[in-house]
Formats: structure tokens, sequence, C-alpha cells
């Protein structure tokens, strides 16, 4: 289809307004709005018919212009039949996403829209008749507008990528939804005691985690909704990690963004359970990567044994091996039952009573230390407790070192 048929199809039946007559030619020339084009293509056909070409159209398209030689009878068309005039109202509609904007300190927004499902259907009438070659959709065009709008009354900047909001605006309900974006913090963290667990339990069973103290001090700075820890791996509640795990910290919904990270370091430092290093400000891209690393770890386990030590030079054994483990029974009921292989990369021990014993452990991530110390009635092997031949009571245990430099 040409253009000028395009363009007689266009205004055959009822009156369209310039956007959306320019709009279904968004795509030639450019340096114009929709609304120029219309009104450039509008009176483009007025002088054919003027000059006296036969043109069936709707003459009351052309109830604004003045023509000379020949005589259009023309009424006024009222609204638009594609768009009812839809584009002066947004911007009474901008003051409402405004307003929800307000309550968040952001530099970048982005808009989306669900355009009046009625008026998708009069936009699918009109492609009928015109085609699809050269056009913008509605959406498209509201959103620019509306985004357009934000930018005047706000001085903020649209942003395609990663905006700090972004703004759902429902035609049809006329509800605005706002999509803030998380901050991200990478850092590293030492838990200093026992019996806290790495993030927070909605069930409250542990009343505080690594994750809440972590995050006090930047959900205050930044009064935000929730927050999430994502750990390169995890100890265990009654675990004491003094090596440095990597972290990042996800604030969830912050209302303000900007963050004093030496002041929160301090706040989490002060705390005497948890220690945080090397914070930087870092992306959601950060957890998919720490979430992937698999680092060596160092622990020092002390562990009671029933009867007196002997036969320790048997530990030895395991320097080097590939130990075999299946899922521990106590994770059992949370994980699947399979087995894994894990490396045993360096080991030492040492005797610290009679019955009391200290053993150094380098081994792959995803290692159970517990289980390869006492066995999991059988479902280590080969594991400490078989090969000197007693049985555990009690083991303490530290992360020293997360390898991951
Ligand atoms: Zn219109």
């Amino acid at each position: 289809m040409k253009l000028n048929e395009k363009l007689t199809n266009a205004l055959k039946e009822g009156y369209v307004c310039d956007r959306c007559l320019g709009r279904q030619f968004a795509q030639l020339l450019s340096g114009y709005t929709n609304e120029e084009r219309g009104e450039i293509l509008r009176q483009y056909l007025a002088m054919l018919i003027d000059s006296g070409e036969k043109i069936e159209v709707n003459k009351n398209n052309f109830h604004s212009i003045k023509f000379h030689l020949k005589t259009v009878k023309t009424e006024n068309p009222g609204k638009c039949s594609v768009c009812g005039n839809l584009f002066p109202e947004l911007k009474k509609k901008v003051k409402k996403i405004v307003k929800k904007l307000n309550e968040y300190e952001y530099e970048t927004f982005l808009i989306g829209n669900r355009p009046p499902s009625e008026l998708l259907k009069k936009e699918q009438v009109l492609w009928e008749k015109v085609g699809i070659e050269w056009c913008e959709t509605i959406k498209s065009e509201i959103n620019r507008v509306l985004g357009k709008e934000v930018e005047f009354l706000t001085g903020k900047r649209m942003k395609r990528r990663l905006p700090d909001i972004t703004v759902l605006y429902d035609l049809n309900t006329d509800e605005v939804k706002l999509n803030v974006r998380s901050l991200f913090i990478y850092g590293k963290y030492q838990k200093l005691v026992r019996d806290i667990p790495q993030t927070t339990w909605k069930t409250r069973i542990y009343p505080v985690a690594v994750e809440d103290i972590v995050a006090k001090p930047f959900m205050k700075q930044t009064e935000a909704e929730d927050h999430t820890l994502h750990g390169c791996g995890r100890e265990d509640v009654d675990v004491k990690c003094l090596g440095w795990r990597p972290f990042v910290l996800e604030v969830v919904k912050p209302k303000k963004r900007e963050l004093d990270l030496e002041k929160a370091l301090k706040k989490v430092n002060k705390s005497k359970k948890v220690n945080i290093k090397d914070l930087e400000i870092t992306n959601h891209k950060r957890v998919t990567k720490i979430k992937s690393m698999r680092p060596d770890k160092s622990y020092r386990a002390e562990v009671i044994f029933e009867k007196s030590l002997e036969n320790l030079e048997k530990i030895e054994e395991l320097q080097d091996k590939v130990i075999r483990q299946e899922t521990p029974n106590r994770v059992l009921t949370r994980r699947a039952d399979k087995v894994r292989k894990r490396r045993v990369k360096d080991i030492k021990y040492k005797s610290l009573t009679k019955k009391k014993l200290e053993i150094t452990v380098k081994t792959q991530a995803g290692t159970y230390i517990k289980e390869l110390i006492h066995g999991d009635d059988g479902r280590t092997q080969p594991n400490i407790a078989d090969l000197i031949d007693n049985k555990v009571k009690s083991i303490k245990l530290d992360v020293i070192k997360v390898h991951c430099d």
C-alpha cells in the first residue's frame, strides 16, 4: 500500500486527530513529532483536494483548513475517532504519577502503561485499514508523552536501562504502581558468635541473623521496605565464620538512595557479633556472580570424643582424598537425598586433651564438615570417627577462611 492510499484510508470514515494520523507514519522522516507529521499529511491531502483531485474521505477531517479553489463543506468533527482526545487529558494524569514518585528519592525513571482496552481495539481497526509498516503504537506514544511531562515537572531523567524507578500506569483503572529498583551493596562478613543464622528467619526461631545486623544501618539510611542477604555459601547456625565471606545485601524498595557505607560499616562492627569490610555499591549481576562462586573453605574444629584418642595418624589418609557424602540426616527433610563427592585438600590435627582434638581442614565448597568428622551413620565415607575408631561427643566448628581471592 502506498502512502497516498494509506492516508486516504485512514481518513475515510471518522475524524482522526493529527497525533493519531501522524503516528501511523511515525517512521517517515525524523525530527518531527507525530502531531507535526499528521498536520503535514492532512494539509497535503487538502491540497490535492483543492487542486481538483477526487478523494473519498470524511471531509470533517479538514474542518481546520481553509480551501481556496474548491468549496469543501465541513462540520466540527468533535473527538478523535481513535484516541478520543486522550492526549490533552494525559497531562492531568501526570500529576498523580508525580505525586507517587515524590514519595521516593530518585534520579532516573521509566514509564510503562496499559492503554484503555477500547482504545487498543480502535487502533487495531485503524491498522486494518492502513497497515503497520511505518507506525508507532499508541502505547509507546503514551509512554513518551507521560515521560516527557514527568521530566518537565520533576527535572528527573527518563532512562531505559536500569532506571531507579519504573512507573506502571494502568489507564483502564487509573492505577499507578511503582517498581523501585533495589540497592545492592557488596561486602565481606565475619560471624563472630554461634547460634545466629546467616539470613533472616521469617518464623523468628532465631531472633537475629547476620542479615539483620548487616541490613540495619542501611535500612535506616534508606527507609527501605525489606532486605535480602545473598551470601557466597553459608555456614551452619552454630558455626562461627572467622574467615571473610563475600555477600551482597539487597535493599528492597528504598525511599532514599544515598548511602553512607563508612557509617554503616562502623555501626555493624560495633555489634560485636558481625564484622563487615570492603563495602562497595554494586548491582544485581554481582548476586549471580557470588552465588556461582564455589570457593574452597578452611575450617577449624574442636572435637570431643567418647574415648581417649589413639591412632591419630590415620587421619592423614584423608589428605587429598575425595570423600563421598550422602545428604546428611540432619538436612534430609529439606534437601534431596543424593551423593556428593568432595576433595579434602588439606588436613591437620592436634590433640588438645586426652579426648579433645583440634582439626584444621581445607575442602572444596559444599563439603559437610561435621559429617566428615562424625561419619553420619556411615553416610559419609571415609570419615574421621571410623578412621580412629572413636565416637564423637561434640563438635565446635569455625570457618577460618573462605578462599575466594
Ligand atoms: Zn487521536
